[in-house]
């Protein structure tokens, strides 16, 4: 191994640390719920509306996401491995919850800016 590929290894793994600490330093409610399928914004919800929603794609498969009290889970997939099922319930800012065989993706976005600061009081 070459001296330059270990301060390139460093490095990334700082970074990697470093995003790391910062997404939990700013661990805050969101606000938003996101649902992306194949890479395009499918729907927004408000994390605070409890509601039940089923995405129809037109090949067929379907998840069915469920937003409780600010959480939100995937409570059914026509995908084969049920790995988005099994997350279960996520609720901060930048969580997400993925279905790959569906590419269906469910993040959560956006507290508000100043809310931050409320947190810190
Ligand atoms: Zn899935």
């Amino acid at each position: 191994m070459k001296k330059n590929d270990i301060f390139l290894i460093c490095g990334i793994i700082f970074i990697i640390a470093c995003s790391f600490l910062l997404v939990f330093a700013f661990r805050s409610e969101g606000s938003r719920v996101l649902v992306v399928v194949d890479k395009e914004v499918y729907k927004e919800f408000d994390l605070n509306e409890n509601t039940t929603y089923e995405i129809r794609q037109e090949n067929g498969e379907r998840n069915v996401i469920e937003i409780k009290d600010g959480y939100v889970r995937m409570t059914e997939a026509s995908c084969p491995d049920k790995l988005c099922v099994k997350q279960g319930w996520i609720r901060y800012n930048y969580e997400s919850i993925t279905c790959l065989p569906n590419k269906v993706y469910v993040r959560i976005s956006g507290g508000e800016e100043g809310e931050l600061d409320a947190v810190a009081e």
